[in-house]
């Protein structure tokens, strides 16, 4: 293989590969997008995942977790069932923040693995998937996967930490899983299993802080759902979620809420 094809995603890409509605536009047709996250113990996860999905360009937002009465009490738009069996269809799912890692949670998990549509998996999801029935059925499957570490969740997963050099590092793990990796940190960086790579230029510190990555999930899941392809999923999420921490800092300190908030006045800029 050659020279990986590198670039640093700009407005204008956003701009190009933002799904838009038109007039016939219907909530089914806009997209579904599941979220399985969230449990008794972290229900702020769900509720900051499912924030990050609605803001998203998708319809509908599905809900399938253990945190439905906070759900529904902050985002009442959305439809809520305990179990992803139960969730109906949709054309994404969203899976793992807060989601625990016992043997409910890894059931949860293969039913989403189990279903033939884009995923994005993040957190606790990752965590079980170190276990290797999971990731075997990972391998085995056809529709994009999009996973989003953080470096501690990457050096699990991969057996050794991102080093120096990020870029070659997210490429490798996006190759040996076969799954699209958004390495967050600072400049965060998307790599394909095919060598392209994306590196993300709108990163703020203000977002280092809790339950951001959990916003960003949601919203990865939306654009996903909204039939947007892996990569660019991801490089616009990322870019998106890097204004809105920026619009949000605006305001003094940020929590992971404002985030989610202030993604709708950055999309607006879309038009
Ligand atoms: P998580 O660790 O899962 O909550 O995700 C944290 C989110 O904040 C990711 O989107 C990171 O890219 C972002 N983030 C964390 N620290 C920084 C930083 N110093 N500069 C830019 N973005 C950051
Ligand atoms: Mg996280």
């Amino acid at each position: 293989r050659g020279t990986p094809a590198l670039r640093v995603t700009e407005w204008s890409d956003v701009v190009d590969w933002w799904p838009r509605l038109g007039a016939a536009s219907e909530k089914y047709s806009r997209g579904v997008v599941g979220v399985a996250t969230g449990s008794a113990t972290y229900p702020g996860a769900a509720v900051l995942s499912v924030g990050g999905a609605l803001a998203g360009p998708t319809g509908m937002v599905r809900y399938a977790g253990g945190a439905r009465a906070e759900v529904l009490h902050q985002h009442p738009s959305v439809i809520a069932t305990g179990r992803v069996a139960d969730a109906g269809r949709v054309q994404a799912w969203v899976c793992g923040s807060g989601l625990g890692t016992g043997e409910e949670a890894a059931g949860e998990l293969r039913a989403v693995l189990a279903a033939p549509v884009p995923v994005v998996l993040d957190a606790d999801a990752l965590t079980l998937l170190v276990d290797g029935s999971l990731a075997d059925q990972l391998r085995k499957r056809d529709a994009p996967i999009v996973v989003t570490p953080h470096d501690r969740e990457f050096t699990r997963l991969c057996g050794e930490s991102p080093g120096t050099d990020r870029v070659a590092a997210t490429l490798r793990l996006a190759a040996w899983m076969n799954a699209v990796v958004l390495l967050k940190g600072d400049r965060t960086v998307i790599g394909t299993p095919d060598g392209q790579a994306y590196v993300n230029p709108t990163g703020t510190p203000a977002l280092a802080t809790g339950g951001t990555g959990d916003v960003l999930a949601g919203l990865l899941g939306s654009l996903l759902a909204a039939g947007v392809p892996a990569a660019r999923a991801a490089a616009m999420a990322a870019y998106l979620h890097g204004l809105a921490g920026r619009e949000a800092a605006r305001g003094g300190p940020v929590t992971a809420p404002d985030v989610a908030d202030a993604l709708r006045p950055v999309l607006a800029r879309l038009g």
